[in-house]
């Protein structure tokens, strides 16, 4: 769907959506119409050369490393779940900032024994712990893993955390920080080389908004006499 003459970015559904098309709109990037109320997948934005594709996280490397996206919006536990080389990451946005952790029962020890660790992060999981020397029982989940610990199905979680709320609500503890996660705009080698036009100054626009972003509201002007 991508011509050589229009830029397509896939951004991520879910909670990152919001912040991601916040900084695409200081980047000069706005959708017609917003994806928040509407089911349509592809949406054109206000410049003639630019579209927008809505996918869910875990899809966007996939998206655009074959080509279709050029750039996309996620999330680094996602790239660091799906791995491969054929991704350029540009651009750390600073935005849905959390950390990836192991979690369980206050107190409990992972040295322990051979424990069960659910989650969906099966790659990052089992090369986190292969490092360490320590032997797990992956069990693979799709959602909800705080459940697991508490019906018995793992001794372990590995998620992202953000206030706690969530763990401290289910009677869990985080007990290991495996890494600081943040968004990420990623892009496609090839394009990289044959929409360098497009994409270069795009990416120069994202990081002049990210930026922005990060710098201290100015201080007003001191009127005072
Ligand atoms: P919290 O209760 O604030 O610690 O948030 C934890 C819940 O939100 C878990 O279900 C996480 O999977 C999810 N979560 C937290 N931060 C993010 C993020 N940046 N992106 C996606 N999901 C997140």
């Amino acid at each position: 769907m991508s011509g050589d003459d229009t830029l397509v970015i896939a951004l991520a559904k879910g909670r990152i959506l919001t912040e991601s098309l916040s900084l695409l709109s200081h980047a000069g990037i706005e959708p017609v119409e917003y994806p928040q109320g509407s089911r349509k997948l592809i949406l054109d934005t206000a410049l003639a050369q630019v579209r927008l594709v809505i996918v869910r996280a875990a899809d966007v490397p996939t998206y655009v490393e074959y080509g279709g996206a050029d750039a996309g919006v996620t999330g680094k536990d996602v790239l660091l779940e799906y791995g491969g080389q054929g991704l350029y990451e540009p651009l750390d946005l600073g935005i849905a900032r959390c950390r990836l952790m192991v979690a369980g029962r206050p107190g409990a020890n992972v040295a322990a024994r051979r424990a069960r660790v659910a989650t969906k992060y099966v790659n990052i999981t089992r090369r986190y712990f292969a490092g360490q020397g320590r032997q797990v029982e992956l069990i693979k989940l799709y959602g909800s893993m705080e459940l697991a610990p508490l019906v018995g199905l793992a001794d372990f979680i590995v998620d992202l955390v953000d206030t706690g709320n969530t763990l401290k609500a289910n009677g869990l503890a985080p007990i290991e920080h495996i890494v600081d996660v943040s968004s990420r705009l990623v892009v496609n080698r090839a394009a990289m080389k044959t929409k360098h036009r497009l994409i270069k100054p795009f990416l120069e626009r994202m990081r002049r908004a990210v930026a922005a972003s990060h710098r201290p509201a100015a201080a007003a002007p001191n009127t005072a006499r």
